[in-house]
């Protein structure tokens, strides 16, 4: 029988045996995690991006629906009061937040899913789903992360300051994780990431949903 636990906030049960599998990357922000999820999606159809929703404001070429859901402060307060968000987050002084409806329908109807946020949401979806896989991407160095910050020009020198400050304090977090990829050369990277999404779909309670037939035919119960 399927351990369950349940979540005072909706009443709603969340099975532990789901049989979709869910990813999570965390990574210090500039170490390439979005770039890494991005191209595994174009390579692994079986993966699904989950949508947040978010207080900031859109950047560049940035669309609703696409990047992030962009709410209003009052909307997201009441998408907390209401149980909407499986985890939520402060980060670089915004509001994150994962939806549950997505992430339940995903994986309870077999599909994997990526989340793509930052270590404290990690954490607390590692609460609610144990079997959740955490990964976490670090840079080869602050050196090389201050450097890809400033190609990136995406942010003033404050902002970076500040995000490579964070980086200091989230790359300890990186112990809490079940994986870690060090993004120095990207294809490298790539590669990882797809052999920890492979090796899931491996796993015997997975190849026996997967591979019914043969399991069958083999009298493998
Ligand atoms: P950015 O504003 O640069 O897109 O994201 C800032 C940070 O917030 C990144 O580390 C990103 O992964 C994280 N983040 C994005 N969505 C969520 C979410 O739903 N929950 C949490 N906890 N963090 C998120």
């Amino acid at each position: 029988m399927s351990a369950l636990l349940l979540n005072p906030k909706r009443s709603s049960v969340i099975g532990m045996d789901y049989p979709g599998n869910l990813f999570v990357v965390a990574a210090p922000s500039g170490t390439g995690k979005s770039s890494l999820v991005k191209a595994l999606m174009e390579v692994d159809s079986g993966v699904a991006p989950s949508v947040s929703h978010t207080t900031r404001a859109p950047r560049g070429q940035e669309m609703h629906g696409r990047e992030y859901f962009f709410v209003q402060n009052s909307e997201f307060d009441a998408m907390v009061a209401a149980g909407d968000f499986l985890e939520w987050a402060h980060v670089h002084g915004n509001r994150y937040g994962t939806s549950r409806q997505t992430i339940e329908q995903r994986i309870g109807g077999g599909g994997d899913i990526v989340l793509e946020i930052d270590w404290q949401g990690a954490l607390q979806i590692k609460r609610l789903f144990p079997n959740a896989i955490l990964v976490f991407v670090l840079p080869p160095s602050l050196e090389e992360l201050r450097a890809r910050l400033l190609r990136r020009g995406e942010d003033s020198p404050e902002v970076i300051e500040l995000r490579l400050n964070n980086a200091r304090l989230e790359v300890a977090q990186a112990s809490s994780f079940d994986f870690v990829i060090i993004n120095e050369i990207f294809e490298r990277a790539l590669f990882d990431l797809k052999a920890i999404v492979h090796a899931q779909r491996l796993k015997f309670s997975a190849q026996k949903t997967l591979r019914a037939d043969t399991f069958k035919a083999l009298n493998i119960t």
